[in-house]
């Protein structure tokens, strides 16, 4: 009874409608051990679905806050939407293992096959859908490099439902076609900080030049939810409920492979709140939890920003203003604000609990790579493989690419699964400054983090 459809792996292969996951799935329910709860910041006592219900949807508050559920079932009107643009295309990246001249299998997961550009869209969807079903007014979120708002602004015209969007300010002047897709989508999109709430005049009475920060942006986008009736505010990364949302990217690549009689030695994603890295490597973590396969895991941040390999692993706010829960993660410290890199989406202080717990416990390892080394194989990747990705996903080809090179030195033939999350069409002033050698490479001094690091909340300074 084999459902193998092929030795010869074709450039691209996609899962048939019957394939499809019909099921997301809660990685909760398979950890020995839990990640520490959310902290309400008033009573430092775990959070309750009261706490929750202002901000959140209900539904979503339920996902958030739920670590025993293994499977949930994908609604009806979520899998009508994911036919528009799933499954995603796994890939071969046959021309990119000739260019290297490397014995390893090199596969990939695009997710940028649909107009917000990213796997963004996944949660998006989810996220949106449930908030109709509560009929709520609208919803309010935040953006940093624009691809969450993008998503969420194409959900949103879908279902019908007003959308605020803060973005973030660098992002705002640096990606003006970005705000135009999402006014395109009927979003309202105000720069962050901004004088419309009290954390955005805060900030900007305190740094009246700042560029903002997704923190900064997070603030201001609940504090407005809460102070609006009817709106909820949603998130599109770092939360558990968007992991669960974003295991539909793993469940597509696990099924994929076991059709082509493949399984990845090494899974390689880009980790900026975690919500790609977590979905993709989902169903392949359930089996290294449940002592089923051993993959290698490699979480790919910015060397400008952090959390894994020089954050603390501690309670912190998620935003700068202080107004969310707190969450122990690996953390920079919400006051930190990263140098303005070009990849906005991993421009983030935290991490997802989740995966900060597995970090933690060594069933993952993390690298930090630097901006035009990113770029250097962002470039290589292109003229190879045809696709133009986003910054963000770069960082993931980059050590996908040094890995094959050691199974080259190595005379190794692994198979490596890397998740390309994004193209980088709105990317190309980062682009050009790559080409024309102008870009520069901010890495932050023990200093800058230890500036962060002592505003941390009082029970997490050590
Ligand atoms: C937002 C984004 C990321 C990073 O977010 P995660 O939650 O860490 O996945 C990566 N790639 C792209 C293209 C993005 O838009």
């Amino acid at each position: 009874m084999s459902m193998k459809r092929s030795k010869n792996v074709p450039y691209r292969f996609y899962l048939s409608a019957e394939e499809m996951p019909k099921v997301w799935y809660n990685l909760r329910a398979d950890m020995k051990e839990q990640p520490d709860p959310m902290l309400n910041p008033a009573t430092l006592q775990p959070v309750t679905a009261d706490d929750l219900a202002p901000v959140f949807c209900e539904e979503l508050v339920k996902q958030e806050l739920d670590s025993k559920t293994r499977y949930f079932e994908i609604p009806a009107a979520i899998q009508e939407f994911y036919r528009i643009y799933r499954p995603s295309p796994l890939i071969r990246a046959y021309n990119l293992e000739k260019a290297l001249d490397t014995p390893a299998k090199i596969y990939y997961k695009f997710e940028g096959n649909n107009t917000s550009g990213s796997h963004k869209l996944n949660s998006a969807v989810a996220q949106v859908y449930y908030a109709k079903e509560q009929g709520l007014a609208g919803l309010t979120t935040e953006t940093g490099a624009g691809q969450w708002g993008t998503a969420l602004a194409e959900a949103c015209a879908y279902f019908k439902l007003p959308l605020t969007v803060y973005m973030v300010k660098c992002s705002y002047e640096q990606k003006p076609f970005r705000r135009s897709v999402m006014h395109t989508f009927g979003a309202e999109v105000i720069p962050s900080p901004s004088t419309t709430t009290q954390a955005g005049r805060a900030i900007l009475e305190k740094d009246p030049e700042t560029g903002g920060s997704l923190g900064c942006a997070i603030s201001e986008a609940v504090e407005k939810a809460v102070t609006t009736p009817g709106y909820r505010y949603v998130l599109g990364s770092v939360l558990n409920q968007v992991l669960l949302h974003q295991s539909i990217i793993g469940l597509e690549a696990k099924k994929a492979m076991e059709i082509l009689d493949e399984y990845p030695d090494l899974i390689i994603g880009c980790a900026g709140g975690g919500s790609n890295l977590g979905g993709l490597i989902a169903p392949f973590m359930q089996d290294k939890l449940l002592g089923k396969a051993s993959p290698r895991i490699i979480a790919v941040e910015p060397a400008s920003c952090p959390s894994f390999t020089r954050g603390r692993y501690v309670y912190d706010f998620c935003d700068t203003g202080k107004i969310t829960p707190l969450a122990r993660m690996y953390t920079l410290g919400c006051q930190f604000v990263p140098s303005p890199n070009h990849a906005g989406g991993l421009r983030y202080h935290g991490m997802s609990p989740i995966l900060s717990k597995l970090y933690h416990d060594g069933y993952m390892e993390a690298v930090a790579v630097e901006q035009t080394k990113v770029f250097e194989a962002a470039v290589f990747f292109a003229k190879h493989e045809t696709i133009l990705p986003a910054p963000e996903s770069a960082h993931a080809i980059r050590t996908a690419i040094d890995e094959a090179l050691k199974c080259k030195e190595a005379g190794e033939a692994k198979t490596i699964l890397f998740g390309l999350t994004g193209t980088g069409y709105f990317d190309m002033t980062a682009y050009e400054a790559y080409l024309n050698g102008t870009m520069t490479d901010y890495i932050p001094t023990d200093e800058d983090l230890e500036k962060a690091f002592a505003q941390l909340p009082e029970l997490s300074r050590v």
